[in-house]
This record gives structure tokens, C-alpha cells and sequence, in this order.
């Protein structure tokens, strides 16, 4: 019969599990009975949809079967099957696990590991088998066909006879070699313990014939004689490790599940397992991963929870269990409260769903104020993943989850030298600050050089870094937090001196009046004004901004491909009067060439130090040069 060569993804996963070193190869058998459960699963839920009754789980046990003398071990599932087409697209290709997308990622890493951290499916049967079979009969079709593969040089399809509905994979295992045992897997207790270890969840009873041993019937008590017998065991609990009490789940059980489950090669960073009454009942178990998944911030990246209906998996991704600011969240939900053969149109709009949303929500939120609480470092790993994804919940929908994320929020502080939360921020206001100061540039330590900075830190205010693009946007859409509005240093009116101070300033602003003015005429229309500044201490010049846009709005709107025309902030030059510069500024009064070759200096490095490029640049050399000579 003529072989159809596996395609070219599918080969090179292949080849990795034939010639596999992996010392975990037990793990064959967890992806095998895991792709049994999925397809009984979909058969389950197909009856219950239909409303056949008479069905139950214990109907539709996974069996294991060994033949040491053919070297064989079965995997028989009575779930949907697959048709000629299901199993040219399934078995041939390899469609979407996750496993070749990270490894795309990771070039590089060891092969080793990804077989061991990521579910590889229906492949790594190959690590053990020197041949694999699959004999199934589809649902849908009603037809059998039996597959067959001894690896690299393709696979075979045949139609064929099966009497139930189902599949068997029959793995034919590896002779030993000098290095490896394979044999291990034909014995029936080893197979037990590796089902016990990895599949003791699964929904359906996974049943074995084991050896047992009895005293033979009528045999002299006084020297009982033993037989051997066979006796079909269930080998799994059967009861979903979300249904477990916490307390008789380990925190490997947890990891493990995870890892496999949601193909994770990291543990998770936080495990939410909860039990919930009232007005909705259900059992959640939510994971925060600790790594930000590879396509995490892309359009590609679909969040949502597995849902159950008591027990019965309804649907793979359900969005509407999760708000955006928290689409970091994996795990699954289940509950009693929702109706099996629901469509996913009516689900997204049942009472029932939402209540279980809002109370998740909820949940999430309060777990991750407690680690904020009680596990900063912790809370600060996770911020450095995801915190992106919550500032952009602040502004997103018209800033719709800003009351959510307010609390949950970090960001770097001028005094702390550390990441602070807006509430320790207000614990720390002085008695008469009435705004959340902030600051943006493009890194803390261009911040730190920043001109308005210096006064700040001496007048003994503390500063917010902000240094993402989303943060003054997010800040700008929550407006205030606890009642104390956020304004930025770089504001035109930033009202901090005394009324003294004011007074002593409008008078000196008035006295030098037509020397802004002839600046402000050298500047043309780079800036709406020139003028004394309130916020400079050891620096000459800074720029400040009047309007609603802020420089660093201005930088990211410019960016964005889809805006044609140019945003502009509009700048003040703003000018130290204590400054050596200034006094030298007053002679130059008269002078017009040497006022205008220092205006454009002051300008430009005003300009300079906000991260922004000159915009004039041979006016800029020129009047250096002018100066030089
Ligand atoms: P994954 O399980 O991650 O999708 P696998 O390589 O394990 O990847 O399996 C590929 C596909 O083959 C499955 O998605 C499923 O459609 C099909 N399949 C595998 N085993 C079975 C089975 N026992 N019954 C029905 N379909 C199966």
C-alpha cells in the first residue's frame, strides 16, 4: 500500500520524539489517554445535547489492554472516533500545538525540554512504539479505517472493521536496547502507577485488567496454595482536581495539571482554586502564569476559561468569563448553574454566565491586591508581565475598567526609588498637595535629568516616572484617584509657589517682558510663549506645555500609523531668572544676532532634554558655532 509522507512540521516533531533522549518518556501514555478523554468528551456532549438518556460516564471507559507477546499496548476509547478526512488532518499534521510556535520562539533550546513541558499529543507515542496503529470508527460517518506508522517514512490509511464507535491505539513498544528499557511499559503495575500519577483526574473510568492473587478454592488451610487470576480495575479517581478540597491537592497536582493543560513550560506564578456558593455556584481553577505568553500583547492572542457545565466541557475559550484588564487569567470554570446544550450565542447572554463573570472578576482582583499586600516581590514579578495589560484596562472603552485596575497599579516614584501604588502615593502627599504629580520621558534616568525635576525633589513633592507609552493616556482617562487629580510637571500651570513668590515672579515677568517677546519672535511658531519659569532651579531653561496635549502625547500619536495629521503640543519655552544665562540674556538685549543664536541654543537644548529631537538642526550648529569662533 502506498505511504503518504507526513507533513514537513509534522516530520521534524516526529523526528524528535523517534530519536528522543527524553528520560520522562512515561508521558506517552498521559497525552494518549488525554486525546481518549477529548474525543469522549465530544461524544458525551453530543448525546447529552441530543437528550439521550441512559448515558452515563460509566459507560464509556477508556480500556487498557497489554499483549506481552505481541508487545502491544492498547488505548480503546468509545468517544467520537474519527472519519478518513479527521484522521488525514489530525494524524498528519501537526495543527496547532502550541509546542513548534515556542520552539520557534526559543531556536536554540534544547530539544529536551519542550518535549518534557509541553503536551506534545498524539506524536510522542513514537518515543516508545516501534509501529503505532489507530483503528477507529467515526460517529459521524460511521465508518472504520485503520491508520498504521512506523515513523519517518509516513503513515498508511485502510478502510476497515470495527464494531463500537471509538478508537483503539495500539502501540507496538520498542525492543530494549543496551541503554533503555522499554518493557517497563508492558508491565501492568507500571502502567497503573503512570495512569495513577498523571491521568487520576480524567472524567472516565480508565480501566485495566490486572493480575491479582488468590488462595485457590478448597486449598488445605494449613498450606494455602495461590492462583493467579485476572480482574479488570479502575485505575483513576475520576473525581477532576477541581473538585478536589484544596487541602488533598499538592502543589505539584496543581502545577502539573497546569503545565499540561494549558501548555505552559513555566509553573504558574498564582493558583486560584475556589469553591463558590450563593448566587452562583461554582468551582473555579484559575491560573496566573508567570511568564507573559510568547503572543500575549499581539492580536493573535485569544483570552477566556474553559467552561464546564457539571462537569461536561462546553466550551474551550469562553471569553465573556474574563474582563480584558484580566485576559492574562487561564483556568477553567464549572458549574451546575449552566444549562449543557446551551449555544454560545445564548451563553453570551445568560444571566447566570455574568454573575459568574462579575464574581470572578472579583476574585481575581482580590487575590492580586493580596499578593500587592502580602507578597510584593511576587506582585512586582507579576506587574512586570502584565501590568502593561492593566494600565491599557484604565483607558481602554473609554476608561470602562478604571475603577477595577485603579488599585492594582504601579509606578516607578522619584522618592521611593521603587515601584509604588497610587495609594501608598496619597499616604505620603503633603498636607496641602491636592494633585498626583507625574512626569513622562522615556526611561527613569532621562527623567532624572529633567529640568522641572530638580524643584520637585526640593520642595520635597514626590514624582511619578511615567515611562510607557499607555501611562499618561491611562492616567489622563482616570482623571483623579481618591478625589486627587493627576497633573503633570510639565504643565503650564502647575501652581506651586507661595503667594509671595507669585507676586515677586509677575513683577520680574513684567520688568523683562520685551525680552520673552523678542525670544518668542526669534522662536516663531516652535512655541506659543517664552516666559519666566516657577519650576527651575539649577538648570537655564525648560520646556513646558499649555493645552491638552503633552509632549509625550504628542511623541505617540505621531506614531501611530493611522494618523495623518500632525499633533502638536504646544510648548512654552520657560526660562530660569536666577540663572548666570539670564542675566547674560539681559545684556544680550540689544544684541539682535547674539539674542537669536542664544534663543535657538536654549531652545534646542530644552528640546534635548525632554528626548526629543532638535527640530532645526543647522540653526542649532550654526549659532553654537557663532559662539565658538
Ligand atoms: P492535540 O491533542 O493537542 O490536538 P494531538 O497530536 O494529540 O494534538 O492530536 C491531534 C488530533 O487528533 C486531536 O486534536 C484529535 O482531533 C485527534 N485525535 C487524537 N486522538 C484521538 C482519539 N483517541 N479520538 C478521536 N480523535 C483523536
Amino acid at each position: 500500500m502506498e505511504k503518504t509522507q507526513f507533513k514537513a512540521e509534522s516530520k521534524r516533531l516526529l523526528d524528535l520524539m523517534i530519536n528522543s533522549i527524553y528520560t520522562h518518556k512515561e508521558i506517552f501514555l498521559r497525552e494518549i489517554i488525554s486525546n481518549a478523554s477529548d474525543a469522549t468528551d465530544k461524544r458525551y456532549y453530543n448525546a447529552l445535547v441530543r437528550n439521550e438518556t441512559g448515558l452515563n460516564r460509566e459507560l464509556l471507559p477508556i480500556d487498557i489492554a497489554i499483549d506481552k507477546d505481541k508487545r502491544t499496548l492498547t488505548v480503546s476509547d468509545r468517544g467520537c472516533g474519527m472519519s478518513y478526512d479527521e484522521l488525514e488532518n489530525n494524524l498528519g499534521t501537526i495543527a496547532k500545538s502550541g509546542s513548534l510556535a515556542f520552539k520557534k520562539e526559543h531556536e536554540g533550546a534544547a530539544d529536551i525540554d519542550i518535549i518534557g513541558q509541553f503536551g506534545v499529543g498524539f506524536y510522542s507515542a513514537f518515543m516508545v512504539s516501534q509501529k503505532v496503529e489507530v483503528l477507529t470508527k467515526s460517529e459521524e460517518t460511521g465508518e472504520a479505517y485503520l491508520w498504521s506508522s512506523e515513523g519517518a517514512d509516513g503513515y498508511t490509511i485502510e478502510a476497515a472493521e470495527k464494531d463500537e464507535i471509538g478508537t483503539n491505539i495500539i502501540m507496538t513498544i520498542k525492543d530494549n536496547t543496551e541503554e533503555e528499557n522499554y518493557d517497563e511499559f508492558l508491565d501492568s503495575y507500571r502502567i497503573r502507577a503512570i495512569v495513577k500519577k498523571y491521568s487520576d483526574y480524567i472524567a472516565y473510568p480508565i480501566k485495566m485488567a490486572m493480575e491479582q492473587r488468590r488462595a485457590k478454592s478448597g486449598s488445605d488451610p494449613a498450606n494455602i496454595e495461590y492462583e493467579t487470576f485476572m480482574e479488570v480495575e479502575t485505575l483513576n479517581s475520576m473525581v477532576p482536581i477541581w473538585k478536589k478540597a484544596k487541602s488533598e491537592v499538592s502543589e505539584d497536582d496543581y502545577n502539573q495539571f497546569y503545565q499540561d493543560k494549558f501548555m505552559d513550560y513555566a509553573k504558574p506564578l498564582k493558583i486560584i482554586h475556589s469553591a463558590t456558593e450563593g448566587a452562583a455556584t461554582y468551582n473555579a481553577l484559575l491560573f496566573i502564569p508567570s511568564e507573559t505568553p510568547y503572543n500575549y500583547y499581539s492580536k493573535n492572542f485569544e483570552k477566556g476559561l474553559q467552561l464546564y457545565a457539571s462537569g461536561v466541557l462546553i466550551m474551550e475559550k469562553c471569553a465573556d468569563l474574563l474582563p480584558d484588564y484580566f485576559s492574562f487569567v487561564r483556568g477553567l470554570v464549572d458549574s451546575q448553574d449552566l444549562s449543557l446544550n446551551i449555544s454560545r450565542e445564548i451563553l453570551q447572554h445568560d444571566r447566570q454566565l455574568k454573575i459568574i463573570a462579575n464574581s470572578l472578576e472579583k476574585k481575581i482582583k482580590n487575590e492580586l491586591l493580596t499578593m500587592l499586600k502580602n507578597d510584593r516581590e511576587k506582585y512586582e514579578s507579576f506587574f512586570d508581565k502584565f501590568g502593561l495589560q492593566l494600565k491599557y484596562g484604565a483607558y481602554d472603552n473609554y476608561g470602562a475598567g478604571k475603577e477595577a485596575v485603579k488599585d492594582l497599579l504601579l509606578f516607578y516614584s522619584s522618592t521611593e526609588q521603587k515601584l509604588v501604588s497610587l495609594a501608598e502615593y496619597i499616604s505620603r502627599m503633603k498636607e496641602d498637595q491636592s494633585n498626583i504629580y507625574y512626569v513622562c520621558g522615556n526611561s527613569i534616568d532621562q527623567i532624572d535629568l529633567l529640568p522641572q525635576i530638580e524643584m520637585m525633589k526640593d520642595k520635597g513633592y514626590e514624582v511619578l516616572y511615567l515611562t510607557e507609552m499607555i501611562d499618561e493616556f491611562a492616567l489622563k482617562m482616570m482623571r483623579v484617584y481618591e478625589e486627587k487629580e493627576f497633573k503633570s510637571i510639565s504643565d503650564g500651570d502647575l501652581n506651586l509657589e507661595s503667594d509671595e513668590e507669585k507676586e515677586a515672579a509677575e513683577k520680574k515677568a513684567e520688568e523683562y517682558k520685551e525680552l520673552f517677546e523678542a525670544m518668542k519672535e526669534v522662536l516663531g511658531d516652535k512655541v506659543t510663549a517664552v516666559k519666566l519659569s516657577s519650576r527651575l532651579k539649577s538648570h537655564p531653561v525648560c520646556l513646558s506645555v499649555e493645552g491638552p496635549v503633552s509632549l509625550e502625547m504628542e511623541k505617540v500619536l505621531n506614531a501611530m500609523p493611522q494618523n495623518d495629521i500632525p499633533v502638536k503640543a504646544q510648548r512654552v519655552l520657560e526660562i530660569n531668572g536666577e540663572h548666570p544665562i539670564f542675566s547674560k540674556l539681559c545684556q544680550l538685549k540689544d544684541d539682535q544676532t547674539m539674542l537669536k543664536n542664544y534663543t535657538e541654543i536654549l531652545y534646542t537644548q530644552a528640546l534635548l532634554l525632554e528626548g526629543l529631537s532638535p527640530e532645526d538642526t543647522l540653526t542649532y550648529v550654526n549659532a553654537v558655532c557663532s559662539l565658538m569662533v
